[in-house]
C-alpha cells in the first residue's frame, strides 16, 4: 500500500478503494505464491491506461467552456472494458480511478466476459439547457470515440449521465465513425438499449438484500428501509421495495432529505420519478406535495430509525458520524446502492457492530450486469422480453449472493460480505492475467 500511496499522490478516493480490496484479501492470498511472484493485485491497481482530453463547447450565450475529460481503462483480462461515464463538478481522476478499480471486481462477479473501465467530465449538468447538454455530449464524444469499440471499451451512463446523454453521445459516436454498433449501453429502445436497464441496479441491489436476508431466515416484508439519492438508483430500489411490502421511509438530493413517517405509498412513488425523471425537480417538491411528507434542508437521512439502510447517492456519503447514528438506531444492514459510499472508518463501525454491509460491488451489480445483456442483444440483432430480462437478473444476483457468501465466511459462522465480494470478484480476474504472462 506504501507504493500506492506514493504513486498516487492526492488521490485519497483510488488508494482508499485499493487499500479496502488489499486489506481483504491479503490473507487470503498468502499462500499464493503465484499471484505474489506475478504481483497480480500490484498490476490490477495500475490502470492500463488514462486518456484525458480537452473538451470544448459553446454556451447558449455563444461563450466557449473549457472542460476535461477522462477515459480511465483499469483492465481487460475478461473482456472489452465497461464501466459508466460520470458528468459531475466533482470528477477527477482519482474518482474516475478508483471507480475503474471497483468495476473491475464488480464485472468479474457478475460472471459476464467484462474488464474495467469509468470515465467522465468535469462537467456539472444543474441548470444546462437541453442544447448545451447536446453541444457538450457532441464535443465529449469527438474524442472519446477513438478510444471505444464493442470490442474494446463499451462506456455506459452514470452520475449525471442518462439516457438523454447516452443519445447524444450514442448519435455523434455513428454520425463520426458510420457505424451503428453497441459501442454505448443504456441506450433508450428504439435504438437498441435492453429493457428491464433503468431498473436494473436498484432492482439488483433489492434482490441482493432479499437473498442477505433469506439467508438469515428473515424475509424483507414488512422492513423498513431509509434511502438517500433521488436518481436512478434509488427510485428504482424504492419501487422494488414498495413491491416487496417493505417500507420505504426516506429520499433525498444534495440540499436535503425527504421523510415519510408511513413508507412511501407506490403512487407517490410514481409522482417522484416523473417528477426527476422527466421534470428534472427537486425533492423537496414531494413535501409541497404531499402532507404526510416532510422535508429536512441540509439533512442526510442517517439520523432516522429503520431495519436497513440503502445509500444510492454518492461516495463516502457515510462517515463515522452517520454510522455511529445509524448503529445507535441499531440498523441490522447496510446495502450500497452508490459505489463506495461508506468511509473507511464508518466501516469499521459497522464491522464493530455485527452490521451486515452489502458492498456495492455486489449490491449495485444488476446495472452492469444488464449493460452486459444489452451487449449480448446488441450483437445478436435481438431484443429480449422483460421477463426474461428480470429472470436473468435475479438469477445474476442470486449467484453473486451465493458466491460473496461462500468467500466471505468467518471462522465463527458469520458472513464478511465485503470480504467475500473482494476475493471472490479478485480471483477470476487474476486467474485471466497469470494465463496471460507478463504484461
Ligand atoms: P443519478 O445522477 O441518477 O442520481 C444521483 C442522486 O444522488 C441524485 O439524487 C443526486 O442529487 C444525489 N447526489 C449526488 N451527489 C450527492 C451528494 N454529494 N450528496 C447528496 N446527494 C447527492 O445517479 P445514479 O442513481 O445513477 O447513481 C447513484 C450512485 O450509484 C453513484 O454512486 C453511481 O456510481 C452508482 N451506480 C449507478 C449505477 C446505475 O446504473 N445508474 C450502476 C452502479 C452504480 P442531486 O440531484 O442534488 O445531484
Amino acid at each position: 500500500m506504501q507504493g500506492v500511496k506514493d504513486r498516487n499522490p492526492h488521490q485519497d478516493e483510488f488508494v482508499q478503494a485499493v487499500g479496502e480490496v488489499a486489506e481483504d484479501i491479503y490473507e487470503w492470498i498468502q499462500d499464493r505464491s503465484d499471484y505474489h511472484n506475478a504481483q497480480i493485485l500490484q498490476r490490477i491497481a495500475e490502470p492500463d491506461r488514462i486518456i484525458s482530453f480537452r473538451v470544448v463547447w459553446e454556451d447558449d450565450d455563444k461563450h466557449l467552456q473549457v472542460q476535461r475529460g477522462w477515459r480511465v481503462q483499469n483492465n481487460n483480462a475478461i473482456g472489452p472494458y465497461k464501466g459508466g461515464l460520470r458528468f459531475s463538478s466533482g470528477v477527477n481522476e482519482s474518482v474516475l480511478k478508483f471507480l475503474a478499480f471497483e468495476q473491475t471486481f464488480k464485472n468479474s462477479l457478475t460472471g459476464l466476459p467484462m474488464g474495467g473501465g469509468k470515465g467522465g467530465s468535469d462537467f456539472d449538468p444543474h441548470g444546462k439547457s437541453d442544447a448545451e447538454i447536446m453541444r457538450f455530449c457532441q464535443s465529449f464524444m469527438t474524442e472519446l470515440y477513438r478510444h471505444i469499440g464493442p470490442d474494446v471499451d463499451v462506456p455506459a451512463g452514470d452520475i449525471g449521465v442518462g439516457s438523454r446523454e447516452i443519445g447524444y453521445l450514442f448519435g455523434q459516436y455513428k454520425r463520426i465513425t458510420g457505424r451503428w454498433e453497441g459501442v454505448l449501453t443504456g441506450k433508450e429502445m428504439p435504438y437498441g438499449g435492453s429493457r428491464m436497464r433503468p431498473e436494473a441496479t436498484g432492482f439488483g441491489a433489492v434482490y441482493f438484500l432479499r437473498e442477505m436476508l433469506a439467508a438469515q431466515d428473515e424475509e424483507l416484508k414488512g422492513k423498513s428501509v431509509i434511502l438517500s439519492g433521488s436518481g436512478n438508483v434509488a427510485l428504482y430500489a424504492a419501487q422494488k421495495l414498495i413491491d416487496c411490502e417493505a417500507k420505504v421511509l426516506s429520499l433525498s438530493d444534495s440540499d436535503g432529505t425527504i421523510e415519510i413517517e408511513d413508507g412511501l405509498t407506490g403512487d407517490q412513488l410514481d409522482w417522484i420519478q416523473t417528477l426527476k425523471f422527466e421534470q428534472r425537480g427537486r425533492i423537496s417538491e414531494a413535501a409541497d406535495e404531499f402532507d404526510d411528507i416532510t422535508y429536512h434542508e441540509g439533512k442526510q437521512p442517517w439520523q432516522m430509525d429503520a431495519d436497513v439502510a440503502m445509500p444510492c447517492a454518492t461516495q463516502n456519503e457515510i462517515d463515522e458520524g452517520a454510522a455511529k447514528a445509524l448503529t445507535g438506531n441499531d440498523i441490522a444492514y447496510v446495502v450500497e446502492g452508490a459505489n463506495m459510499p461508506t468511509t473507511a472508518d464508518a466501516m469499521d463501525v459497522f464491522r464493530a457492530k455485527g452490521v451486515t454491509v452489502a458492498p456495492a460491488k455486489a449490491a449495485n451489480a444488476g446495472g452492469v450486469a444488464v449493460s452486459g445483456l444489452e451487449m449480448s442483444q446488441n450483437a445478436e440483432r435481438m431484443h429480449w422480453d422483460r421477463e426474461k430480462l428480470d429472470d436473468l437478473l435475479t438469477e445474476i444476483m442470486t449467484d453473486i449472493h451465493d458466491k460473496c457468501r461462500k468467500a466471505g465466511e468467518c471462522d465463527d459462522g458469520s458472513v464478511d460480505y465485503r470480504r467475500g465480494a473482494n476475493i471472490a470478484g479478485f480471483e477470476k480476474v487474476a486467474d485471466a492475467m497469470l494465463a496471460y504472462g507478463v504484461m
